[in-house]
Parts: C-alpha cells; sequence; structure tokens
C-alpha cells in the first residue's frame, strides 16, 4: 500500500473515530440533560397539581375534564395524590394510569421522599408533600415529547454531520497527504534522473526546516561524498597510469636505443643498469599502491597483533639504511619506559613499519645531510614518535596537501618519489585510530608526529 493511500486511510480513521466519540458524547449529554429537566419539571407539575387538588380550589371533575382535554394536544401530565396508606385521593385517568401505583411504591416513595423513574417510554416521579400538616405521596407522569422531537433532530443532524464530516475528511486527508509528500516524488524522480555521468546534480531541497528537506539534504551530501570519491578515484587511475607510464617510456625508449644499433659490451652494460633502475622504481610504485589498497581495508579485515613499537622502528631503520648508504637515523628514547605497555601496539606489523619507512627515508631525502631523528615517548595512552630532520622544510601552503595522494612540494627537485609515502602512512596510522601532524620551519626543517594509542 502506498504511504499516500496508508496516511489518508490512517488520518480518516483518528479523526473520525475522535469526531464520532465527540458526536456521542454530545448526544448522550443532551439525553441525559433532557431526562432530568423533564423530572424537574414533573416534580414542579405534580406538586401544582396536587395543591389546587387540596387546597380546594379546583374541584375533582373540572381537573379530570381538564386533564382529559389537554391530552388531545399536548403531553399532559397525569398527576395522582394518595395519602400515605395508599388510599387514592385524586387521580387526573384511573382509566389511562400511566404510574400503576402499588402499595410498596407509595411506602418508597414515603421512605425516599422522592423517586424518579420510567415506565416505557414515559417519565414519572413519585413526591411526599405535606399540606396543611398532613403528608401525601403525589405521582406525575408524562411523555417528553417535546425534548424527544429535539433529541430526535439532533441525532439527524449528528448523522448528517458525520457523513459529510467523513467524506470530507477523506478527501481533505488524501490532498494534505498528497500535498505533504509531493517533495517526495520530486525527490524520487530527480534521484532516477543521476547516475555516474551527471553525479554532481544534486536533489531538490523544498525546505531546509522540514524531514523531507533534511533528507534531501543528507542525499545531498551523500551525493558529494560520492563525487569527492568518484573524482578522488579518476584522479587517482590517471595519475597511476601517468606514474607508471614515465617509467615504462624511458624504459622502451632505453631499450630501442640500445637495440639501434650495434653496441660495446659496456653501453649494454650501462643500458640494462638504466632500465633495472625504471624497472625498480615501477616496482616501488606498485608497491606503494598495493600498499594503499591494503590500508584501504577496514581494520577488522587486517591481521591485528601486540607489536612494539620501537622494534617497528628500528626494522624500518635498517631497511631505509639499506637501501641508501647515504643516509642515516638515531632512534631516541625519550623517557625511561619501566612498564613495556607505553611501547606496545595493536597493529599490524607489515603496515606499521612501512608507515615509519615512508617517513623516515622522508626525513632523509629531503635533508641535505640525510639524517633522521626519531624520538619515542608516551602521553596519555598514546605512544608518541617524532621523526625529525633538518632539511628544506614544507611551505605552509603545502602542509594541507602534502597528504594527498600523488602530491609532490614545489621544492622536490631531483629528489625521487611519487607522492605517495604520506598519504600511505597517514592511512595506516588513522587505521590503527592514531593521529599524524606536520610541524615545519622553511630553511630549518621538519617534523612529523605520530601519535599511536598503546595497549
Ligand atoms: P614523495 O616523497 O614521494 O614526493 P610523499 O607523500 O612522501 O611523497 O611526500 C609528499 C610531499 O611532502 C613531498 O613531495 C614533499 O614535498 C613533502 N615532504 C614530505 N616529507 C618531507 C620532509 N621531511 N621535508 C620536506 N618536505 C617533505
Amino acid at each position: 500500500m502506498k504511504i499516500r493511500t496508508r496516511l489518508t486511510l490512517q488520518y480518516t480513521v483518528v479523526t473520525a473515530v475522535i469526531m464520532l466519540l465527540c458526536m456521542l458524547s454530545v448526544y448522550m449529554y443532551s439525553e441525559r440533560s433532557r431526562s432530568e429537566t423533564f423530572f424537574r419539571e414533573l416534580e414542579k407539575e405534580g406538586v401544582t397539581k396536587a395543591e389546587l387538588f387540596l387546597s380546594g380550589s379546583v374541584d375533582t371533575l373540572t381537573m379530570q375534564s381538564i386533564y382529559q382535554n389537554n391530552r388531545h394536544y399536548i403531553d399532559e401530565v397525569e398527576v395522582a395524590v394518595y395519602d400515605t396508606s395508599f388510599n387514592m385521593l385524586y387521580h387526573d385517568s384511573s382509566k389511562n394510569d400511566i404510574v400503576k401505583e402499588d402499595s410498596t411504591m407509595i411506602s418508597r416513595v414515603v421512605r425516599q421522599k422522592f423517586i424518579s423513574f420510567y415506565v416505557d417510554e414515559y417519565q414519572a416521579v413519585g413526591i411526599l408533600h405535606s399540606h396543611a400538616g398532613r403528608e401525601y405521596v403525589v405521582t406525575a407522569a408524562a411523555y417528553d415529547g417535546y425534548g424527544y422531537d429535539n433529541l430526535f433532530a439532533l441525532r439527524h443532524i449528528l448523522l448528517a454531520l458525520s457523513v459529510l464530516g467523513l467524506s470530507l475528511l477523506v478527501v481533505a486527508g488524501y490532498l494534505l497527504a498528497k500535498a505533504a509528500l509531493s517533495p517526495v516524488r520530486s525527490i524520487a524522480d530527480e534521484a532516477e534522473k543521476i547516475t555516474a555521468g551527471n553525479i554532481d546534480s544534486r536533489l531538490p531541497v523544498a525546505s531546509e526546516n522540514d524531514e523531507l528537506g533534511e533528507l534531501a539534504m543528507t542525499f545531498n551530501r551523500l551525493l558529494q561524498r560520492l563525487d569527492a570519491a568518484f573524482s578522488s578515484q579518476k584522479m587517482f587511475v590517471s595519475n597511476v597510469s601517468h606514474e607508471l607510464k614515465t617509467p615504462m617510456a624511458a624504459l622502451i625508449a632505453e631499450l630501442e636505443l640500445a637495440l639501434s644499433r650495434h653496441r660495446t659490451p659496456e653501453q649494454y652494460e650501462e643500458a640494462i643498469r638504466n632500465v633495472l633502475d625504471d624497472a625498480r622504481k615501477v616496482t616501488k610504485l606498485i608497491d606503494g599502491l598495493l600498499d594503499m589498497a591494503r590500508a584501504d581495508y577496514r581494520p577488522d579485515q587486517i591481521k591485528m597483533e601486540e607489536v612494539r613499537a620501537d622494534e617497528l622502528l628500528m626494522d624500518a631503520r635498517d631497511s631505509v639504511l639499506k637501501g641508501n648508504r647515504d643516509y642515516s637515523a638515531d632512534i631516541i628514547f625519550e623517557s625511561e619506559a619501566d612498564d613495556d605497555s607505553v611501547l606496545t601496539l595493536n597493529g599490524n606489523s607489515y603496515l606499521l613499519t612501512t608507515a615509519f619507512v615512508n617517513l623516515i627515508e622522508n626525513n632523509c631525502k629531503y635533508s641535505p645531510d640525510g639524517n633522521s631523528v626519531v624520538s619515542i615517548s608516551h602521553y596519555r595512552g598514546m605512544c608518541v614518535l617524532r621523526f625529525s630532520d633538518k632539511g628544506h622544510g614544507i611551505p605552509e601552503e603545502e602542509r594541507d596537501k602534502i597528504f594527498i595522494p600523488f602530491y609532490r612540494g614545489d621544492s622536490t627537485g631531483k629528489v625521487k618519489g611519487h607522492g605517495i609515502g604520506l598519504a600511505l602512512a597517514r592511512k595506516i596510522v588513522q587505521l590503527h585510530g592514531g593521529t599524524i601532524e606536520v610541524f615545519s620551519h622553511v630553511g630549518e626543517g621538519t617534523t612529523f608526529v605520530v601519535r599511536l594509542p598503546h595497549v
């Protein structure tokens, strides 16, 4: 069932039930009020007629003929007067006799002083009335024709109103639901049109303050994230192709040149060395990309175990120094750790070593002395590692960009690289629940501060 139909039905049923309950209450209240008013009228009429009879102002026959006469035109009250021993003193019409008094009823009136009751559609009262020091039982009964007519008219009006009201409610409910849900239709229509080709399109936001506006804005934020991810994916692919193309083109050119004519063994050796150099570059880039892909996994898909930060740093240093004999790296323990746990991380040793290798290598390759100083300390549950160098530093405007994949600073000059080392290092650190920050002064040096939670 469509939400619009369901809303219409729910709205109509709930409102109709409330409306019908209100109408029923009005009807029942009117009926009670009619009944109580008429009992009071009967009491007044009974007492008045009894007084006329008991005071002897009007004789019995006249009173009875007035009653008989009035009965033809109005709902005349039928009155009877008894003494407390159930002797009838007066009756408007013993033939008609609505109340059909008996001794039990008379004793009840004597006991309770006033009783009221129904005889079929007639209402009746019994009153203990005092006159000239003696007590009498007066009964009065009649049909409340006027009251019932009013009640009947009220019932008709209420019935007509409920039929009309219900029909209006269905129409109003349908229109309201349609109006309320129309933005959903336009959101759905627009969303239908969005494909990979026009992912920069956005959904219409009718009002920023309502729930549907919020839904559209949430969708738009999702689209924005997808758009950004899509663009960076495209950029990534073109960057990878470009980075691979350059060494491959150099490699092919080198081989073609070598084969273009006969060469001396030394020239062949030189060509092979150059080709090997280019092939290594390609391998390094591919390794970096593979690591990057691995760091993109969810933490639960990567094998995590307890590893010591200092041991990983030493492994990283060894592997950097092995790659370049001109580099040097010092590892300093800033605070004596009595407890090994402050240096123990829950992490993946391969990925963490890769991150540390990139940071140490950067220190070495971007500083004239080729030296990296790594300090280890701990602070508030975090193992803090600082990778410092005395290199040319990173200009302020570049500091935000250096973590973007394939970004390379303007002053890298002849320093080799592909621009993925820091992006990879940051991904790995974040994967381990840590942070990485850069502090740098141009001409003085750079420090990368890595904070990782220890066990
Ligand atoms: P790559 O070193 O291959 O260019 P990275 O992602 O490791 O790629 O670094 C990105 C950029 O950040 C570098 O091109 C360089 O401009 C800058 N950079 C990184 N580390 C340092 C450093 N220690 N000193 C100066 N600049 C740095």
